[in-house]
């Protein structure tokens, strides 16, 4: 529920509202926007929404009370009702900007991503990814550098002026993957890892959410929403492919109508990578032209300094110079678009 004051409310006013809430058992929250607002993002017994709605909405100052539909309410763009920028070091994403991530799946050497992060940004992208921690299928596949692969990416971040994204798989994992990293992701396979969502959200640091292989939208912003809760509202959501019916040609189904969907009914920055999404790397260039064609504020691209010998996912992997293609097309398509890249 929102209670919408009007333009001309006194803080006073808006206080009563709160105390009003609060007198109901339930927690106020001040609300930002050009409008002054105090939701109520917990959830309302239906025997007290239709009271709680008369009371307020008599209150002195109060334009109107609002309810929210959907399952999430932080998540939601009616609670929001603008879209959210998240801007990480001077990196924006959100309307009106297509921000590129790029490099390797995994963190493999200083050398190796040193390589990469230079090759990124020769391309001119801003963002630099690659996993110390990899949630693989297999235990016997390569896990990742752990803390060593931290200090790789802070290194190199630092040398090459760009911001860095890296995965943390668990909750314990949060305090020190943030004191290396700009963004923590949060993998498909940890999309509702709760305790997880909650110690990124409670980081304050930007978190990046990719959505599980097998979620609903509603599950996805659902998961978003316990990031949010935690007062967090750095949250970039990825659309980054779905259990596809057949996996011998894609590695997943891209769900690219997740895009405008998830646009119309949230507020948050979607980005998409079609990297996992198809897991074939002469796949990737035309779903990322697709994916900034049907809105989505940017994309994440695997690329590798020689795929051939990349340790996870070199089958994704574009090479420098693809990846050097795929963003001179995708600014051409940009100023189309009227983005900026
Ligand atoms: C990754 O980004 O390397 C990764 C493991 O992605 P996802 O969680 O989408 O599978
Ligand atoms: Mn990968």
């Amino acid at each position: 529920m929102i209670v919408l004051m009007q333009f001309s409310a006194a803080p006073e006013q808006a206080d009563a509202v709160c105390e009003a809430i609060r007198g109901q058992g339930l927690e106020p929250l001040l609300m930002p926007g050009e409008h002054m607002a105090i939701g109520i993002p917990s959830f309302i017994p239906p025997e007290l929404r239709s009271s709680l709605e008369g009371v307020l909405g008599s209150l002195p100052g109060v334009s109107r009370v609002q309810h929210v539909s959907r399952p999430y309410k932080l998540a939601s763009m009616e609670w929001k009702r603008q879209p959210t920028t998240v801007e990480v070091k001077g990196v924006k994403f959100g309307p009106g900007h297509f921000t590129v991530i790029g490099g390797p799946c995994s963190v493999e050497s200083y050398a190796q991503y040193s390589k990469a992060a230079k090759m990124v940004k020769a391309a001119g992208a801003k963002v630099v990814r690659g996993g110390a921690f990899k949630p693989r299928t297999s235990p016997y596949a390569f896990q990742g550098l752990a803390e060593e692969g931290l200090k790789i990416i802070k290194q190199v971040g630092e040398e090459e002026g760009l911001v860095t994204v890296s995965e943390v798989m668990s909750g314990e994992a949060v305090a020190m993957v943030a004191k290396y990293v700009d963004i923590l992701q949060i993998g498909a396979r940890s999309m509702q890892n709760f305790p997880l969502l909650i110690e990124a959200g409670r980081s304050g640091k930007p978190v990046f959410l990719k959505r599980g292989p097998s979620a609903t939208i509603d599950e996805f912003l659902l998961a978003a929403e316990y990031v949010l809760s935690q007062n967090n509202e750095e949250l970039i959501l990825c659309e980054r492919g779905i259990v596809p019916l057949d996996r011998s040609y894609t590695r997943n189904t891209l769900d690219l109508a997740s895009v405008p969907v998830l646009k119309e009914y949230s507020h948050l920055p979607v980005l998409v990578d079609p990297s996992h999404g198809t897991g074939v790397a002469r796949y990737v260039a035309p779903l990322a032209k697709a994916a900034l064609v049907v809105g989505a504020d940017g994309v994440m691209i695997e690329m590798h300094p020689d795929p051939k010998s990349a340790l996870s996912d070199g089958s994704q992997a574009l090479t420098p110079e693809q990846f050097k293609m795929l963003m001179d097309d995708l600014k051409v398509l940009a100023k189309v678009q009227g983005t900026v890249m």
